[in-house]
């Protein structure tokens, strides 16, 4: 017999049958919740890829938004743009974090474009450009209420006729929304209208300010280029009305046990969790340490509000904390014949949406996404052959 030892710091694919939990990725709902996107927005429209696209793979769901018809990228970090050009050699890729001091080099070496939010960067973007002799092209960001990054709108104001923008090519004006999942938010008429006054004065740049909300909102004007993200992943940009994306995460974990806790029996670290009657219970091998958070988990305190698997099409409550890597769930309202061990349950999919699972863990479906975790094995449906 021999025994293959893996290369210390490989990290290769996870086999389904030796997983905890099992990630399933559909690149066609991807694909088809972009051209959803596009045409409710009416505009061009990019694809937002930070944090992994979402936490689904940058190099599995960009060649399949690429496939769709999409040709602008923004991403967080340049490590993550870098990943994204490799993915789509002919896209637009920004980088929405700004570009830190010295790096200037790599964004041209790469192709990328960095999205300047303060004086200082388009000072240093102005001054690599003018030394290397040719504009090459950044976006602008205008903070219009997030006071986060972009310049701020009375400095906006003052773009036009800056000699700067000489140096390169304005490519985009973008700023982002506050609240935008929020229709009734009056926030959002201010920023619109903020946004406006700035790209009015500088009517030959294409303008942005539509994330995956905004391009819901009624009152929202057609800028040039729309960039959602969390909706293309599944999650719901209108919060208070039925979902009009397609699901595109599935998440399985497996029951490593089943057993029977006896009224007053406690269950998982701490006791938090106190047996009522006799339970049947199953243990899952997933846990915090795979992105679930910890704050899903039941106490004797929260019990209806907790994290849900979905066993043989019955929801079935999360039983005291969640584990770094095991959850306990309640399946006693399940037939016996109808949940076994090595079986595997629901924990995102068959209509508990991410979304759901945010608001159950105390959060939002974006986090819920963006955690989800290395030790699951991942499977891709779609996407290009
Ligand atoms: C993350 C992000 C987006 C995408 O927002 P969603 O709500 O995920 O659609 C768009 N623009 C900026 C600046 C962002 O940071």
């Amino acid at each position: 017999m021999t025994i293959t030892t893996p290369q210390a710091g490989t990290r290769g694919p996870i086999p389904a049958e030796e997983a905890g939990g099992l990630l399933t990725i559909d690149l066609d709902a991807l694909a088809s919740n972009w051209k959803t996107l596009r045409d409710r927005a009416g505009t061009e429209t990019a694809a937002v890829v930070k944090a992994d696209a979402y936490g689904t793979g940058i190099e599995q769901a960009v060649p399949a938004l690429v496939d769709a018809g999409c040709g602008t990228f923004f991403v967080a970090h340049m490590a993550e743009a870098k990943r994204a050009r490799a993915a789509a050699p002919n896209a637009t890729i920004y980088v929405l974090n700004g570009f830190l001091t010295g790096t200037a080099a790599t964004y041209l070496n790469f192709g990328i474009r960095p999205v300047l939010g303060s004086w200082p960067e388009i000072d240093e973007w102005a001054a690599f450009c003018r030394a290397q002799g040719k504009t090459f092209p950044a976006a602008i960001h205008v903070d219009t209420g997030m006071n986060r990054l972009g310049l701020r709108v009375a400095d906006g104001m003052a773009l036009r006729g800056d000699r700067r923008l000489e140096d390169f090519e304005p490519a985009l004006l973008m700023s982002h929304l506050v609240s935008a999942e929020d229709p009734a938010h009056e926030i959002n008429a201010r920023q619109i209208e903020a946004f406006s006054a700035v790209a009015a004065t500088l009517p030959g740049i294409p303008a942005s300010l539509a994330n995956s909300s905004g391009i819901f909102l009624k009152d929202m004007p057609r800028f040039s280029l729309a960039r959602p993200g969390y909706a293309l992943y599944g999650g719901n940009p209108t919060p208070d009305a039925k979902n009009p994306m397609e699901p595109v995460v599935r998440l399985e974990g497996r029951i490593l046990q089943l057993r029977s806790a006896e009224h007053g029996e406690t269950a998982g670290y701490s006791g938090a969790w106190t047996s009522k009657g006799r339970r049947r219970l199953a243990t899952l091998s997933v846990g915090y340490a795979d992105g679930y958070p910890r704050s899903a988990g039941s106490t004797d305190a929260n019990v209806g509000q907790t994290g849900l698997a979905i066993v043989a099409g019955r929801r079935c409550p999360f039983v005291g904390r969640v584990s770094m890597d095991l959850i306990i769930i309640d399946v006693t309202d399940v037939p016996e014949d109808a949940v076994r061990q090595g079986d595997t349950v629901v924990l995102i999919g068959d209509g508990l949406d991410v979304d759901e699972v945010g608001t159950r863990a105390g959060t939002i479906g974006y986090e819920i996404l963006t955690g989800l975790g290395r030790r699951y094995a991942r499977t891709y449906r779609g996407g290009v052959a």
